[in-house]
């Protein structure tokens, strides 16, 4: 892994209301790492995300990429600054082909690119994700796992300096989660850099070379994963659910 700072976000606070939903979160992520982002229930990793994406602004606080403040400008532009996220529930749009689904991300990349090297992008990253062959069927002709693996292809398309994954590996079975977990540590092998939010602890342990554990909007701890899984403090949070 490079010694290359890619991801600081300092301060970073979202209040909705009266709540503080993320409370000055801090934390830097390395060009290769793959860092895990835990924490209960209403924690605020997913707010947390979106401010990293741009779908929500900060209160306060800001996200910066390779020196670059990405805070204040719009989703498009964050993206094509090179942050590419996954949802939690899957969203791919029920109407365009796997391959036509991932062309619509190599489109809104970084690289502005014609149709015809869109469709090549769009061809070799679902590949890369598995889905070779199959690239012409609709998301209601596929398994579960599979349409995963659209949403997938699609945000690397933009071949991302970074890539959110939003509890990607939520609601597969064991099988599935095991071949998962393997095409992510494929993408960590190719240098890939990921902040993941996740809870499946096998997948945590075996993936993330870091972790930052959140409660109640505020950053709980951060370390490996045996140091984090360990701590007395991350245990009562998640007892606390
Ligand atoms: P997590 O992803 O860890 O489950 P969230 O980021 O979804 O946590 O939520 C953190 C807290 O912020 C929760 O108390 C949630 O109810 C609240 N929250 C999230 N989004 C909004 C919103 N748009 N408006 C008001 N409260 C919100």
């Amino acid at each position: 892994m490079s010694n290359h700072l890619l991801l600081s976000i300092a301060g970073l606070t979202k209040v909705f209301g009266g709540l503080v939903a993320v409370n000055q979160i801090s934390f830097d992520i390395q060009a290769g790492e793959v860092v895990g982002l835990l924490g209960p229930n209403g924690s605020g990793k997913t707010t947390l995300m979106n401010l990293i994406s741009g779908a929500l602004r900060p209160t306060q606080g800001s996200v910066t990429l390779e020196g670059r403040r990405l805070t204040g400008l719009p989703p498009h532009r964050i993206a094509a600054t090179g942050v590419a996220r996954t949802f939690q529930l899957v969203r791919v749009l029920p109407s365009l082909s796997a391959l036509e689904n991932v062309m619509v991300g190599a489109v809104f990349g970084p690289d502005q690119v014609s149709p015809g090297a869109a469709r090549a992008v769009a061809r070799s990253v679902l590949e890369r994700v598995g889905l070779g062959g199959r690239e012409h069927l609709h998301p209601a002709e596929m398994t579960y796992i599979d349409q995963k693996r659209i949403e997938l292809a699609r945000a690397l398309a933009a071949d991302p300096r970074i890539l959110l994954l939003d509890e990607w590996l939520a609601g597969l079975n064991p099988t599935e989660l095991q071949t998962g977990i393997e095409l992510i540590r494929s993408l960590q092998a190719e240098g890939r850099t990921v902040l993941m939010v996740e809870h499946v602890m096998d997948a945590i342990r075996s993936l993330c070379d870091r972790c930052v554990v959140m409660s109640a909007g505020s950053k709980l701890a951060e370390g490996t994963p045996a140091e984090v899984l360990a701590n007395p403090d991350v245990i009562r949070a998640y007892l606390g659910d």
